[in-house]
C-alpha cells in the first residue's frame, strides 16, 4: 500500500516523543484553564495552582472530569481563555434546546482545526486533484465547515452542498465530477437509493471515496455502502466540544480510527466508576482538547462507548486507534445525523397545554432514513372524535417540536390514560432500529 501523509512528522512522531509533546502541551492548556471561571475554582479545590503541578502525564488523573452539564452551567463564558475580542468564531452542538453548549474559536484554533481534519482526508489517499462535495449540514453544527476548510487546506475543489436534496446532489456531481463525499452513513444509503429511484447510473459518477460520521454504524453497514456505491468508505469521528471533526479518522486500512495524540488526550474509563480500563477494554471515551486556545476543555466525558487498539497500525501512523463508537452511556438519541435527548421532546411537549400527561417516543428505521414519531396523550377534557380541533393539535405540536429540535417528528394523538404506562422508572423511548454492530 502507499501511504501519503499530511504532517508525516507529526503523524508518525515515536511514542515518547509524541508523550514528550503532549506533556508540554497539556501543561500550556492547564495554564491556559486557570483563566477560565470554570478551571480556576476546579482546579483550585484538586490543588492545582500551576502547570508546575502537572509534572507527568500520569497527572492529568489529578484532574477532574468535565460534563456536558458544566459546559451548559459555565454558558456562555465559563470555558473561555482568551479575551472575546480576540475569538473569530462559534459553534454549537446540534439539537440542543435550552442552553447549548458553545465552543468558541480563535483564528489559530481554526487554522489548526482545518491541519487535522486535513490530515484525516489526505490519510486516505485524496490529493488537490479531487472534487469534494460536502453533503453535510453547514452553520452551527461543526460538520459542514469543519470539513470544508480541511478540503480546502489540501486545496481540493470544495462544493458547500449542505445536506438533503438529492436531485441537486446528483446534478452537482455529474456537472463537476465529484470524487469524494462527505455525508453521515444513513444520507450515503438514501442517495443509493434515490439514485436508482431516479435512473442515475453508477458510471455517470466519479466516485471514489466518502467519508461517513455524525452517528453510529456498522462495519456491515459501511460494507453495503461500499458494495452498492462501488466506494470506499473512511470512518469519521468527531464532536462539537472537540472542534468537531477531525479528532480521529481510519486510515487506508480502515480497521480503528487513529485519534490524533498531538492535539487529544484520549483516556477509556469506566462510566461507572470513572477508573481507567486496559487498552482493549471497552468503556467511555474521556477527551482532553490540547489544540485549541479560546475555548478550554479537560478530560471532557464524551459518553461515547469505545476501546483502544492495542497493536501498532501497518500505515505507520504512531497515533493509537479507536475501535468504531457502538453505542453511548447516556439516553442521547441520534437522528439521522442530529442530536436529541428525550428530555428535549419532553420540555417542549409538556408546555402545551391540551398535552395530556403521558408520552412516547418511537425511533424507527423508514427505508434507510430514522423516523421519529412522537405519541402523546391528550388532555382530560379534550373530546377524541372531534377531528378538526385533533388535527389542529397535531400541526401545532408537530410544528412546535420541528422549532425546538430541528428534526420534523410524526405526531400520534391518544386518548388520555390509552398509552403504556410502566411500573417503576418510565420507559419513554423505544428505539426499534436494527442494532447489528
Ligand atoms: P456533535 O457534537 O453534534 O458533533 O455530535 C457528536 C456526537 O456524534 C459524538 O459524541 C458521537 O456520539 C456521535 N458521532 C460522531 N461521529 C461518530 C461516528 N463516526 N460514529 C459514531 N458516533 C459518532
Ligand atoms: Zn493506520
Amino acid at each position: 500500500m502507499n501511504y501519503q501523509y499530511w504532517n508525516e512528522k507529526m503523524e508518525t512522531l515515536p511514542r515518547p516523543e509524541l508523550e514528550a509533546y503532549q506533556l508540554s502541551q497539556l501543561k500550556s492548556t492547564v495554564d491556559r484553564a486557570l483563566r477560565t471561571t470554570f478551571y480556576k475554582d476546579t482546579f483550585i479545590k484538586a490543588g492545582i495552582r500551576s502547570s508546575d503541578d502537572i509534572k507527568s502525564l500520569a497527572d492529568l488523573q489529578r484532574i477532574p472530569f468535565t460534563t456536558k452539564h458544566d459546559l451548559r452551567e459555565g454558558f456562555p463564558y465559563g470555558f473561555l481563555s482568551i479575551p472575546l475580542d480576540d475569538v473569530v468564531r462559534l459553534h454549537a452542538s446540534s439539537g440542543t434546546t435550552g442552553i447549548p453548549t458553545t465552543i468558541y474559536f480563535s483564528a489559530a484554533d481554526l487554522k489548526r482545526w482545518a491541519g487535522f481534519v486535513a490530515r484525516c482526508i489526505y490519510g486516505t489517499g485524496c490529493t488537490k486533484s479531487d472534487v469534494f462535495q460536502n453533503m453535510i449540514t453547514y452553520g452551527l453544527f461543526t460538520g459542514g465547515l469543519g470539513f470544508h476548510a480541511g478540503g480546502e487546506e489540501i486545496g481540493m475543489l470544495v462544493i458547500p452542498s449542505g445536506a438533503g436534496n438529492t436531485t441537486r446532489q446528483f446534478r452537482l456531481m455529474q456537472d463537476f465530477g465529484t470524487t469524494v463525499v462527505h455525508a453521515t452513513p444513513s444520507f450515503l444509503l438514501h442517495v443509493e437509493a434515490k439514485m436508482k429511484e431516479e435512473g442515475i447510473s453508477r458510471e455517470s459518477l466519479k466516485l471514489k471515496k466518502a467519508f461517513a460520521g455524525a452517528e453510529p454504524y456498522s462495519e456491515d453497514t459501511r460494507r453495503r455502502i461500499e458494495a452498492l456505491l462501488h466506494i470506499d468508505v473512511y470512518n469519521s469521528y468527531g464532536l462539537s466540544e472537540m472542534n468537531g471533526p477531525g479528532v480521529a479518522f481510519e486510515c487506508q486500512h480502515k480497521d480503528g480510527l487513529h485519534l490524533w495524540e498531538d492535539g487529544y488526550i484520549a483516556e477509556i474509563v469506566n462510566p461507572e466508576t470513572l477508573e481507567p480500563l486496559p487498552d482493549g477494554e471497552v468503556g467511555e471515551l474521556v477527551i482532553t482538547c490540547l489544540c485549541r486556545e479560546a475555548t478550554t476543555l479537560l478530560r471532557y466525558r464524551t459518553r461515547d462507548l469505545s476501546a483502544f487498539y492495542t497493536e501498532p497500525c501497518p500505515c505507520g501512523r504512531t497515533h493509537r486507534r479507536l475501535r468504531r463508537i457502538t453505542g453511548r452511556t447516556d439516553d442521547m438519541l441520534i437522528i439521522n445525523g442530529v442530536n436529541l435527548f428525550p428530555s428535549q421532546i419532553e420540555e417542549v411537549i409538556m408546555g402545551i397545554r391540551e398535552v395530556g400527561n403521558n408520552y412516547l417516543i418511537v425511533v424507527e428505521k423508514e427505508g434507510v432514513m430514522d423516523r421519529l414519531t412522537v405519541k402523546t396523550e391528550v388532555g382530560a377534557d379534550i373530546f377524541m372524535d372531534d377531528t378538526r380541533p385533533l388535527n389542529a393539535l397535531k400541526e401545532k405540536i408537530r410544528k412546535t417540536l420541528q422549532a425546538s429540535i430541528t428534526i420534523n417528528p410524526r405526531v400520534e394523538l391518544h386518548e388520555n390514560g390509552s398509552l403504556p404506562v410502566s411500573e417503576g422508572k418510565a420507559v419513554r423511548v423505544q428505539d426499534k432500529r436494527p442494532r447489528d454492530v
